[in-house]
Protein backbone atom coordinates (compact mmCIF):
# COMPACT_ATOMS: atom_id res chain seq x y z
CA UNK A 1 0.00 0.00 0.00
CA UNK A 2 2.89 2.75 0.88
CA UNK A 3 4.08 1.80 -2.71
CA UNK A 4 0.81 3.04 -4.25
CA UNK A 5 0.95 6.48 -1.96
CA UNK A 6 4.44 6.57 -3.17
CA UNK A 7 4.16 6.36 -6.52
CA UNK A 8 0.83 8.50 -6.56
CA UNK A 9 2.80 11.42 -5.06
CA UNK A 10 5.77 11.01 -7.46
CA UNK A 11 3.05 11.04 -10.35
CA UNK A 12 1.68 14.32 -8.58
CA UNK A 13 5.42 15.37 -8.31
CA UNK A 14 6.27 15.17 -11.95
CA UNK A 15 2.26 16.44 -13.20
CA UNK A 16 2.44 19.88 -11.84
CA UNK A 17 5.44 21.41 -13.22
CA UNK A 18 4.09 19.77 -16.06
CA UNK A 19 0.89 21.48 -16.24
CA UNK A 20 2.42 24.51 -15.18
CA UNK A 21 4.75 24.65 -18.26
CA UNK A 22 1.91 23.54 -20.36
CA UNK A 23 -0.06 26.51 -19.23
CA UNK A 24 2.32 28.62 -21.42
CA UNK A 25 0.98 27.66 -24.54
CA UNK A 26 -2.01 26.27 -23.58
CA UNK A 27 -5.71 28.14 -23.96
CA UNK A 28 -6.92 29.02 -20.74
CA UNK A 29 -10.58 27.79 -22.41
CA UNK A 30 -8.86 24.19 -22.09
CA UNK A 31 -7.42 24.46 -18.89
CA UNK A 32 -9.51 23.00 -16.76
CA UNK A 33 -10.73 20.46 -18.88
CA UNK A 34 -6.89 19.17 -19.70
CA UNK A 35 -6.17 19.51 -15.81
CA UNK A 36 -9.41 17.22 -15.10
CA UNK A 37 -8.29 14.66 -17.71
CA UNK A 38 -4.51 14.75 -16.98
CA UNK A 39 -5.36 14.61 -13.07
CA UNK A 40 -7.61 11.48 -13.83
CA UNK A 41 -5.45 9.64 -15.76
CA UNK A 42 -1.99 10.13 -14.51
CA UNK A 43 -2.66 9.86 -10.78
CA UNK A 44 -6.22 8.61 -10.11
CA UNK A 45 -6.54 6.05 -12.36
CA UNK A 46 -3.19 4.59 -12.24
CA UNK A 47 -3.52 4.04 -8.25
CA UNK A 48 -6.70 2.56 -8.73
CA UNK A 49 -5.74 -0.16 -11.13
CA UNK A 50 -2.18 -0.08 -8.87
CA UNK A 51 -5.08 -1.08 -5.50
CA UNK A 52 -6.78 -3.52 -7.80
CA UNK A 53 -3.62 -5.43 -8.05
CA UNK A 54 -2.63 -4.84 -4.62
CA UNK A 55 -5.68 -6.25 -3.67
CA UNK A 56 -6.15 -9.27 -6.62
CA UNK A 57 -2.37 -10.19 -5.12
CA UNK A 58 -3.72 -10.41 -1.06
CA UNK A 59 -6.82 -11.58 -1.73
CA UNK A 60 -6.07 -15.32 -0.17
CA UNK A 61 -3.99 -13.24 2.50
CA UNK A 62 -6.68 -10.74 3.46
CA UNK A 63 -9.74 -13.30 3.40
CA UNK A 64 -8.86 -17.05 3.94
CA UNK A 65 -5.78 -17.20 7.16
CA UNK A 66 -5.87 -17.36 10.22
CA UNK A 67 -4.36 -14.06 10.43
CA UNK A 68 -7.68 -12.63 8.69
CA UNK A 69 -9.73 -13.03 11.69
CA UNK A 70 -6.95 -11.53 14.04
CA UNK A 71 -7.28 -8.35 15.54
CA UNK A 72 -3.34 -7.64 14.99
CA UNK A 73 -3.87 -7.81 11.36
CA UNK A 74 -4.12 -4.70 9.33
CA UNK A 75 -5.76 -5.64 5.81
CA UNK A 76 -5.21 -2.70 4.57
CA UNK A 77 -1.17 -2.59 4.35
CA UNK A 78 -1.73 -6.86 4.37
CA UNK A 79 0.56 -6.40 7.70
CA UNK A 80 0.72 -7.99 10.99
CA UNK A 81 0.73 -4.91 13.27
CA UNK A 82 1.90 -7.19 16.57
CA UNK A 83 5.26 -8.78 15.01
CA UNK A 84 5.44 -5.95 11.79
CA UNK A 85 5.53 -8.79 9.31
CA UNK A 86 3.59 -9.29 6.06
CA UNK A 87 1.60 -12.65 6.85
CA UNK A 88 1.26 -15.25 3.62
CA UNK A 89 -0.78 -18.12 2.80
CA UNK A 90 1.99 -20.28 3.97
CA UNK A 91 3.68 -18.13 6.03
CA UNK A 92 1.85 -16.87 10.09
CA UNK A 93 5.25 -14.56 11.55
CA UNK A 94 3.41 -15.89 15.38
CA UNK A 95 2.88 -19.20 13.77
CA UNK A 96 -0.63 -18.90 15.71
CA UNK A 97 0.65 -18.49 18.96
CA UNK A 98 -0.35 -14.97 18.94
CA UNK A 99 -4.10 -15.10 17.78
CA UNK A 100 -6.97 -12.77 19.04
CA UNK A 101 -10.00 -12.48 17.68
CA UNK A 102 -11.51 -9.98 15.78
CA UNK A 103 -13.56 -7.30 17.94
S1 LIG B 1 -0.64 -12.05 15.86
FE1 LIG B 1 -0.32 -13.94 14.68
S2 LIG B 1 -2.36 -14.48 13.91
FE2 LIG B 1 -2.42 -12.32 14.55
S3 LIG B 1 -1.99 -11.15 12.70
FE3 LIG B 1 -0.05 -11.44 13.77
S4 LIG B 1 0.82 -13.29 12.89
FE4 LIG B 1 -1.33 -13.25 12.32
Amino acid sequence: MGAIVYWTLIRIAILIPVLWIATEWMDYKFWWTILIMSVYGVVIYPAYLQYRIFREKNNQVIFDTLCSSCKSFDETAVICMKYDEHPKVDYIPCEGIDWEPKG
